[in-house]
């Protein structure tokens, strides 16, 4: 790999043209050199067949599987791929607005680096342990969304370690290296290959973010709402840098448009006693620093906090404030995943069984009042959290069906609802997977998921990824998509 490998974009006019580069420092260039040498010759080294894992601290993921042998569920190191080297920013290019981070960064990593420069990267997922790779490789999505698109829309380049073993630079743009992996890449879920480093524009920043929350009696009016943000740019006079909201009924939700600002009367604070989701049903008007402002949702996990009792005053002052963040949370559902705990005590407590719907699903504008208005009355599950959003640039990305130029709204929703009598494990996701598909809407694959091999791949076209497939992992050496997001390989 040569210094002049690492690319990047400077701004949408440069689209298509070759990439302006970013030289790395020299001692940082040697260092990730040897990392790439060292984790290729891990790879090759695996034992043949055995399944292949990222050795990594966090994860995401809600498609719960048991641990590699002799590693702890969550832990480092063991027979996983040791990616420990691949988890910091390697160089800040202030001047072109351009980071190269290794892929396994953190976002809470990749932010602190660049808001020292007063940039941040153009979407940040509100998970702190989101990873830059798992964000572009499994789709992220924020408040930025509507304006930037999503976080792989903003990578000019990757270093991808394939399936069958090399090392490639796949790049943006027509005749960039590689084009067909770098568009196949988002939503492949590494099963083509492992994004060791990327390169990523950067927008700059201002202190603070001004916060009004608008609320809605009806999701058809919050739906004109946010056609009105994507024509206009803003609501009430107020611009959208930053849009998302909370339905905490039909007749009740809000939408938060957030605009950079450089001062700011007061800051709030919900890393404390305060909790942030519950603000919204507070005063109008709010103002956070840019930094609070990224992880406002990270310190309740979004409301997730709630099923762990971190809400009620008397625990969250117990709870040390730096464990109110989300992998805590994530790591005591595992563990309670892996024994069964609640389960258990629900069962004894004579409860029904409870089904997890967990999902983020995007739906276009049009028909996203019909889908609020069918989430609230077969599945019931409250609050539900919205972001629009719209493919920033002009091509559609092959494995995942949006169409440019169309704004969708993301709804995500993560939580337990109980079983109707007599239904299997899997009744509430069935339901919304056959409404989305109804809808025209699509389905991110961070979690269950339910679909026959025909619904899989005429929805993330499968043509597309086994052409991929067969190009840069022709023996299988990693899991395939359907095998992995929906068996749970
Ligand atoms: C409650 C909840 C809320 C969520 N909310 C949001 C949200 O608001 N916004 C948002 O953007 N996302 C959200 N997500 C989804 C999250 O972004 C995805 O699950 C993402 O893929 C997680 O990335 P990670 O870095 O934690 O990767 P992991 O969870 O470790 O891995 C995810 C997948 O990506 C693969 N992978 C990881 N790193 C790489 C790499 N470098 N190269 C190739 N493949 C890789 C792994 O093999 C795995 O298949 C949410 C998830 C949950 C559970």
């Amino acid at each position: 790999m040569t210094n002049a490998a690492y690319g990047g974009r400077q701004d949408l006019a440069t689209r298509g043209t070759a990439p302006p580069r970013v030289r790395l420092p020299a001692t940082v260039l040697a260092e990730h050199r040897a990392a790439v040498a060292a984790i290729r010759e891990a790879y090759a080294a695996l034992p043949p067949g055995s399944p292949v894992r990222l050795a990594k601290r966090t994860s995401n993921l809600f498609r719960f599987r048991d641990p590699l042998p002799g590693r702890k569920a969550g832990a480092a190191g063991g027979t996983g791929l040791d990616v420990s080297a691949f988890t910091r920013v390697l160089h800040v290019d202030p001047r072109r607005r351009l980071a190269v981070v290794g892929g396994m960064t953190t976002y809470e990593d990749l932010a602190d680096a660049t808001l020292r420069h007063g940039l941040i990267p153009l979407v940040v997922p509100q998970l702190k342990t989101i990873t830059l790779g798992g964000a572009v490789t499994g789709l992220g999505i924020e408040s930025t969304s509507l304006r930037n698109g999503l976080p792989h829309e903003s990578v000019t380049e990757m270093e991808i370690l394939t399936g069958d073993g090399r090392v490639v630079t796949a790049a943006q743009g027509p005749g960039g290296e590689h084009a067909e992996l770098f568009r196949g890449f988002p939503n492949s879920y590494g099963t083509l290959g492992y994004a060791l480093s990327l390169t990523i524009e950067l927008e700059p920043v201002q202190p603070y973010v001004h916060l009004r929350h608008f609320r809605f009696a009806t999701p058809e009016a919050c739906m004109a709402a946010v056609g009105q943000i994507a024509a206009d740019g803003g609501l009430g006079g107020h611009r959208a840098d930053f849009v998302d909201g909370t339905a905490f009924s039909p007749d009740e939700i809000y939408l938060t448009v957030g605009a950079y600002s450089e001062v700011a009367p007061w800051v709030s604070d919900y890393t404390g006693q305060r909790v942030y989701y519950r603000s919204l049903r507070g005063p109008r008007e709010d103002f956070l620093t840019i930094r609070d402002y990224l992880w406002r949702w990270d310190t309740d996990w979004f409301w997730c906090s709630r099923a762990l009792g971190v809400q009620h005053p008397v625990i969250r002052r117990a709870w040390p404030r730096r464990y109110r963040r989300s992998d805590v949370y994530r790591a005591v559902v595992a563990f309670d995943r892996r024994y069964r705990l609640w389960e258990t005590l629900n069962a004894r407590r004579g409860q029904p069984p409870r089904e997890a719907v967990i999902q983020d699903v995007e739906i276009p504008l049009g028909r996203s009042a019909e889908f609020a208005r069918f989430f609230a009355g077969q599945v019931g599950m409250s609050p539900v959290w919205l972001c629009p959003l719209r493919l920033r640039g002009d091509q559609p990305w092959p494995l995942y069906p949006l169409r440019p130029g169309e704004v969708y709204v993301n709804f995500g929703f993560w939580g337990t609802v109980p079983l109707p009598p007599g239904r299997p494990d899997g009744h509430y996701n069935r339901l919304v997977e056959a409404e989305v598909a109804a809808l025209g809407g699509s389905k991110g694959l961070y979690s269950t998921s339910f679909y026959s091999p025909e619904q899989f791949w005429a929805q993330y076209n499968g043509p597309a990824y086994a052409a991929l497939k067969r190009e840069y992992d022709g023996a299988g050496r990693l899991a395939g998509l359907y095998e992995k997001c929906v068996r749970g390989q």
